[in-house]
This record gives structure tokens, sequence and C-alpha cells, in this order.
């Protein structure tokens, strides 16, 4: 049986899952969206990336049309009809239906979607060995253009910096901000272990603040490190003893090369390991229960 898609309160076979072309979440990119994960039957962090999404469409003047507490019966009922204990589930609320200007007043009322699939893993050899990355041209958008803290349809900051590593021959990019600090990778967080601190770009650089980035600064302090916001250059990167990515989909990816300097010993770090460990150790215990 195909998968169920939640449209507006209803399920729809993924192949008659449809939405307007006078949508303005495709015309315009005008929508929020969040990416979340279950675990064995848990909902993980689930009321971080609710208030995520609202806190995006409250910037937009978007409005939901339903409650927090509806969103989340929403996101367990799309869960349940799919049989899916371990999944990946995209929520997408767009402006809804207008005319072609883009005038967000011609849009009645937002369209939410819900897709609940299973999960596509990466590799364990990707954290067995670690992953290269490369720094790109393209700076995250400033944060009084687009600012990278909502979670919106309009990816192609991040589309574009991903067409210039995938064009060197890199599946990830690290993205500066217009002043040359380091800001985050694509669809991910990024940290340096220098001695005993762990250091990530504070989110006013230009970020998305990711759920998986606050998880990783509170095992961080669990572990004894001294966790802080820093600012950061692409010089820090490089003579870091270890780097680390954080996201919903990749959780703690290690990462060994940026733009060719060796990152460390080459190998993924002792404390990127402890907090990979202690992450998934909380996917397993943490989260709404379904
Ligand atoms: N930065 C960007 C640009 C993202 O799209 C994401 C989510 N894919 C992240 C960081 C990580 O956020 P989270 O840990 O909440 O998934």
């Amino acid at each position: 049986m195909s998968i169920q898609i939640f449209i507006d309160g209803k399920f729809f076979p993924k192949e008659k899952a449809m939405v307007s072309v006078f949508d303005h979440g495709l015309l315009y990119g005008d929508g929020v969206f969040e990416g979340i994960r279950s675990y064995n039957g848990r909902v993980f962090k689930l009321k971080e990336h609710i208030d995520r999404l609202w806190e995006s469409a409250h910037t937009l003047m978007l409005t939901i049309p339903m409650t927090k507490g509806e969103m989340v019966e929403a996101i367990v009922k799309t869960l349940k009809k799919n049989r899916l204990r371990d999944g990946y589930i995209r929520v997408v609320v767009t402006r809804g239906v207008g005319d072609l200007g883009l005038d967000p007043r011609k849009c009645p009322r937002a369209t939410v979607f819900i897709i609940a699939d299973k999960i596509k893993l990466y590799p364990e050899s990707l954290y067995q060995k670690g992953l290269e990355i490369i720094s790109v041209a393209t700076t995250r958008s400033h944060p009084e253009t687009v600012n990278p803290q909502i979670k919106s349809l309009n990816y192609l900051n991040n589309i574009l910096a991903k067409i210039e590593a995938v064009n060197s021959g890199y599946e990830e990019a690290l993205m500066l901000n217009a002043q040359g600090f380091v800001a985050e990778c694509t669809g991910e967080n990024v940290f340096v272990v220098r001695g005993n601190e762990l250091l990530t770009p504070p989110p006013y650089l230009g970020i998305l603040r990711g759920i998986t980035r606050a998880c990783a600064m509170e095992i961080g302090t669990s572990l004894g490190l001294d966790v802080r916001e820093e600012v950061l250059t692409r010089h820090d990167i490089y003579n870091a003893d270890e780097v680390f990515l954080t996201g919903t989909a990749a959780e703690i990816v290690p990462i060994v090369k940026v733009d060719n300097r060796v990152i460390g010993t080459g190998k993924p770090g002792r404390r990127t390991g402890e907090i990979l460990a202690a992450f998934r150790g909380m996917t397993r215990t943490d989260g709404h229960a379904f």
C-alpha cells in the first residue's frame, strides 16, 4: 500500500496527494516546514519542532489553521496510519492558494500537509570514517533578508551552496555568513571541539537554531565540556581537534577534512563519538510516545 499523506485534515495516497499550482508555497516559496524523526514509537523533540514551526510562521505572519495540540494529533495520526515507528516526518504549512500576485492577503487559508515516510539512513561508514566537506562562495542569507532562523520553504540559498559542493565533488558545504564567519552547512549545524571547549556559532550570525544542536550542547555540558556559542573563522575550523555536524536526519556526523585540511587526527574524534553515543541514547528514551 502506498503511503498516506495528510492534507488539510484528510488522508490521500501518495499518488493522489496534490496541492494547487496556485499555492503560494509553490509559486513563491511562501511557507514554513519542519523535519522531525520518530524512534521506536516516540517522536523525538516534538514540542521543540512544533514551537519552531509556530515561530517561523509568526515571523511570516502566516496563521497555521490549527492548534499546536491538533498538530501533535495530526502528526501522530499520520505515523500510525502509515504504521511507522521509526520514521521521518515532514510538516509543511504553505500560505495557501492565492492568485498570481505575491500578496499574501489573497491567500485566505494556509495549506497544511504532513508526510511520514521511512527515514533514509546515512551509511554507517559515514560515522566510522567521517565526512570531508568544502567551504563555498555562496554565503548564508543575511538575517535581514530571509533570516536563517526561519525554517521557510525558500531553501535556494542552501541549494546554491549544495550545488557548489557537489560540483567540486563533495556531499556537503560549509557556509560562511556575509562577514566571513562560519555559519552552518546546508542542512546541519557545525561544532568545533578545541581542548575542553565545545564551540558553535551563535544564531545572530545567521543560522538555523537546530534542535539537534541544542541536544549536542546539553550533552557537551553533561560531559564536562565548556560549551559556548562563539564566532568562528575557517582558521578555527581547520585547527580544531574535532569538527562535527548536527541535524535531525544526520544526527551527529564527524568531519575529518575541511577544504583539504586534515582535522585533528584525520579520524572521527573521541568527543564526537561520545556525543553521538549519548545522543542515540537520548533518542531511545526521550520523546512523545504514540
Ligand atoms: N541548518 C539548516 C539550514 C537546516 O535545514 C537544518 C535542518 N535540516 C539544521 C541546521 C539542523 O536542524 P535540526 O537539528 O533542528 O534538524
